[in-house]
C-alpha cells in the first residue's frame, strides 16, 4: 500500500509514526540510529536477528560495548566525521569486509557464512537543522563478495596456468624470460650479484630413440620435479627449451652456484626413472654465468652460460662449467 494512501487513511501523526517504524523493520538491511555519544538510539528487527539483542536491551547503550570486536577508532572518526561535515560516508566490504560479525542469511555453498556488508553512514537532522543522530544502513553484500573473490581466485589460477610449463610444471619460456629480464635490470641498478645456470638433458634424442618418446616426457617430468624441490625460495626455473632449462639464482656468486649445480647434476645423474619395468637414468650438462655489468641485454647473459655449456659438452657431458670471461 503507498505511503500516500496510508496516511490519507491514518491522519493521526502517532499513527503514521507507528506505521513508518512497521516499515523500517521489513528492511533487508540493518539499521541503527546513534547519537553524538554512538549510544544507540534505535534498531531494526534486522539488527535483532543478527546480534541477537533486542532493541528494548540495546537502547541507550554504547555501540562499542555492544560490538566490542568493532574498529573503534576509525569507526568513531568515521562517525565523528558525518556529524561534523553534514555529509554521508561510506565503508565498503573490500575496506572492512565484516563490520559487523553476523552470519549471513544466504550462505553460499562451500564459503564461509560470515556476512559482507557495505555500510553507509548518514547524518539525520534535528528540527533545528543540526545533526542530531547519524544513520548506519548496512547491506548484507555476501553474493557480490563471493562471487568477486571467486573471480579473482580464478584470475590468480589463469594466471598461473599461462605461465607454466604443462609437462613439467616449471615456468614456461615466456615468463621465465621476463623474470630474468626484471632480475637482470634489478642487478645491473643495485649492482648485486647474480647467478644463472642453463643446462640440457645429455643425448637425448638417442634416449628417445631407445626408450620412445613417453620416456623422454616422464625424463622431463621427473627433471622438473627435482628442480622444484631442490631449488631455494628465491631462484626461479623454467624450461627455456625442448630439454633446456634455466634457472635464475639472485644473490648467487659464480663458485656457490657452480656447486649448486653440481649438486644438482649428481642428484639427478643418481636418479632412477622408472619406465614400463625399466630403470632408466640420464645426466645433464651445464654452464653457468654471473651478470657482468657491461651487458646491454638479458640475452648475453644466456649466450654467456650457453657458452659455458657448450664447453661442457664438447669436455664429455655430464658436467658442469663456468664462464668466468
Ligand atoms: P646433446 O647431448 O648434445 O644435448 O644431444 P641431444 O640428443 O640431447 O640434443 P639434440 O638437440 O640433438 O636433441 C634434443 C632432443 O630432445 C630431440 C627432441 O626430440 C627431444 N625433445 C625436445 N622436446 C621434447 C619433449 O617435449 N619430449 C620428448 N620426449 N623429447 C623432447
Ligand atoms: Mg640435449
Ligand atoms: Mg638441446
Amino acid at each position: 500500500m503507498p505511503l500516500q494512501t496510508l496516511s490519507s487513511e491514518s491522519p493521526d501523526s502517532t499513527q503514521r509514526l507507528h506505521l513508518l517504524m512497521q516499515l523500517l523493520q521489513t528492511l533487508d538491511n540493518g539499521l541503527i540510529l546513534l547519537d553524538e555519544n554512538y549510544n544507540v538510539q534505535l534498531w531494526n528487527s534486522f539488527m535483532e536477528n543478527h546480534s541477537g539483542i533486542p532493541i528494548s536491551d540495546a537502547r541507550d547503550r554504547n555501540l562499542f560495548e555492544l560490538f566490542p570486536d568493532l574498529p573503534r577508532s576509525w569507526l568513531t572518526r568515521k562517525i565523528d566525521s558525518v556529524f561534523k561535515l553534514q555529509s554521508r560516508a561510506f565503508c565498503t566490504w573490500e575496506e572492512h569486509p565484516r563490520l559487523f560479525d553476523f552470519k549471513s542469511t544466504r550462505p553460499l555453498t562451500g564459503h564461509s557464512d560470515k556476512m559482507y556488508q557495505n555500510v553507509t553512514l548518514i547524518p539525520l537532522h534535528g528540527l533545528n537543522n543540526t545533526v542530531s543522530q547519524v544513520c548506519l544502513l548496512i547491506y548484507d553484500v555476501t553474493e557480490i563478495a563471493t562471487r568477486k573473490k571467486e573471480l579473482e581466485a580464478a584470475n590468480d589460477t589463469l594466471k598461473l596456468v599461462s605461465r607454466t610449463d604443462k609437462l613439467t610444471d616449471v615456468f614456461n619460456r615466456g615468463f621465465w624470460e621476463e623474470c630474468l629480464e626484471q632480475e637482470f635490470l634489478r642487478c645491473k641498478r643495485s649492482q648485486r650479484p647474480a647467478s644463472l645456470i642453463m643446462f640440457d638433458i645429455d643425448h637425448f634424442k638417442t634416449f628417445n630413440d631407445t626408450h620412445g618418446h613417453q620416456a623422454g616426457d616422464e625424463v622431463l617430468r621427473v627433471v622438473g620435479r627435482l628442480l622444484k624441490r631442490f631449488r631455494r625460495s628465491t631462484d626461479t626455473a623454467g624450461r627455456y627449451g625442448g630439454e633446456e632449462f634455466g634457472i635464475i639464482l639472485p644473490e648467487t656468486h659464480i663458485d656457490q652456484a657452480l656447486v649448486y649445480a653440481e649438486r644438482l647434476r649428481k642428484k639427478l645423474s643418481d636418479t632412477v626413472i622408472e619406465w614400463e619395468e625399466k630403470s632408466l637414468r640420464v645426466t645433464i650438462s651445464l654452464g653457468i654465468s654471473t651478470l657482468n655489468p657491461d651487458m646491454n641485454a638479458y640475452q648475453e647473459w644466456i649466450e654467456k652460460s650457453d657458452q659455458a655449456l657448450y664447453l661442457a659438452k664438447k669436455a664429455g657431458r655430464n658436467q658442469s662449467h663456468a664462464n668466468r670471461s
